[in-house]
Formats: structure tokens, C-alpha cells, sequence
């Protein structure tokens, strides 16, 4: 068998084929190549799509073998070479805005926790988002790198593992968290830096009202006494 690229023969061992310009080690990614595989790369170049790989967290995924440089490289063709998108930013205490992007679908929503911190609230946004994702894809998932943004600067640091929570409430939603994406091949998480969002009478506020339950949404003007039904009064 000849290189169609190099043009030299192809050689071999018992772990690995190569000529002057490329090396196939016979097993790859936990999966053993056919002769029928390999012969493939060397002559045109790419090989069928081939089942059984598994990834380094144990998923299979199936995926062609591609000669690009001077090892095969996966090809998981158009559709899987976009990552999947969680976007969940913290609004007022207890809601979240999710906005899931996977494939040729996006979703946008508000969503109200009840009365949960920021963080707790951010976590299930953020379990909610990637739950949306696993459903598209179904066994697709395995081979999908995630990408979550987080507008919650601790919470991001909780994901990253930068930071432990205190709660242990937080600690084990997290943790489910993890378990969740641990399902995709691979993800990332970052923070992201946006407008910080009006609070009006959250726990959380740093302005008069604070402390008001989120459910009550008092209206808020510049005269004080126009705001009716203050726990306080
Ligand atoms: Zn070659």
C-alpha cells in the first residue's frame, strides 16, 4: 500500500502504519482500526464513520478519522463541529435568564426559582440549560463539548471548583451539576461580565428597600411614602 500523499509505502508494526508523512497507531481512542480503516487513510484520505470510540470520561461516541497533518484527527462532521451554548444570568433574587444555544435551536427564558440565593438560582438555571441540551442531542452528547456562561461571579467560581460553597445546600446542587456535565465529552465554564440588574426589595440589595421578599415587588419612587405595605411600617 503507497501514501497518497508522500507517495512512500506504507509500514507497519504491531501498534502502528506509517509512511514518511503520517502515523496510524492501530488503536485509537480505546477502539481497535480495521486493515479496511486504515487502508482508507492512507489512500483517500478519511475513513468512514466509525463506532466505538470512547471518550476520556467513558462515553462511546462515533466519529470518521481524517488525515489532517501527521495523525488522524476526529471528524464529527458539519453538524457537531458547533459547541453547545448555556448562558444563565442572575436577575432578580430567586430568577434567572437561561438562553440555550445547541444546534439549529435556541431558547431564551425567564425563569423563577422562588426564594433561593443567587447562587442556588444561577445552579439550577444552569442544570436546567444543560438538561435542554442532553434532550436535543440525546447519545449525541458524548461527543459535544458544553459551554457554560455564567453572569454570577461566585457561582462561576463554585463550578470552576475555585471556590467551595459554604451552604450545603449549594455544595451538593453543584455537585449534581458536575454529575450533569459530566454526560458531554467535554465543557467549559466561564464568567461573564454583564449589566448588573436592578434589585428592587431583594435580600441581596445594597439600597433601601432591602430585605422586602422578592414575591412582593414594591414600587419603588423617589418619595418614600408612596411605597405601600412595607413589612417594616
Ligand atoms: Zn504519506
Amino acid at each position: 500500500m503507497e501514501c497518497s500523499r508522500c507517495g512512500k509505502q506504507v509500514q507497519n508494526d504491531d501498534k502502528k502504519y506509517w509512511c514518511e508523512c503520517f502515523t496510524v497507531y492501530i488503536e485509537i481512542a480505546g477502539k481497535t482500526l480495521s486493515e479496511r480503516d486504515i487502508e482508507m487513510l492512507f489512500t483517500e484520505g478519511k475513513t468512514g464513520v466509525i463506532d466505538g470510540f470512547k471518550s476520556k470520561k467513558g462515553s462511546e461516541f462515533s466519529a470518521r478519522l481524517v488525515r489532517k497533518g501527521e495523525k488522524p484527527s476526529f471528524d464529527f462532521g458539519e453538524k457537531q463541529k458547533k459547541r453547545s451554548k448555556v448562558f444563565v444570568q442572575g436577575l432578580e433574587s430567586g430568577t434567572v435568564l437561561l438562553r440555550v444555544y445547541c444546534r439549529d435551536m435556541s431558547f431564551e427564558e425567564e425563569i423563577q426559582f422562588g426564594l433561593v440565593s443567587p447562587q442556588l438560582a444561577s445552579c439550577f438555571g444552569a442544570l436546567t440549560g444543560c438538561r435542554i441540551v442532553l434532550h436535543v442531542l440525546g447519545k449525541e452528547a458524548a461527543a459535544e463539548n458544553l459551554l457554560l456562561e455564567i453572569s454570577d461571579q461566585r457561582f462561576a467560581k463554585y463550578v470552576l471548583n475555585v471556590v467551595r460553597p459554604k451552604q450545603a445546600q449549594v455544595r451538593e446542587a453543584v455537585s449534581y451539576l458536575w454529575d450533569i456535565l459530566g454526560k458531554f465529552d467535554s465543557w467549559d465554564a466561564r464568567y461573564v461580565v454583564t449589566k448588573r440588574p436592578k434589585l428592587k426589595g431583594s435580600p441581596y440589595s445594597d439600597r433601601f428597600p432591602q430585605g422586602v421578599f422578592p414575591w412582593i415587588y414594591p414600587e419603588v419612587t423617589s418619595s418614600p411614602q408612596l411605597i405601600e405595605g412595607h413589612p417594616d411600617d
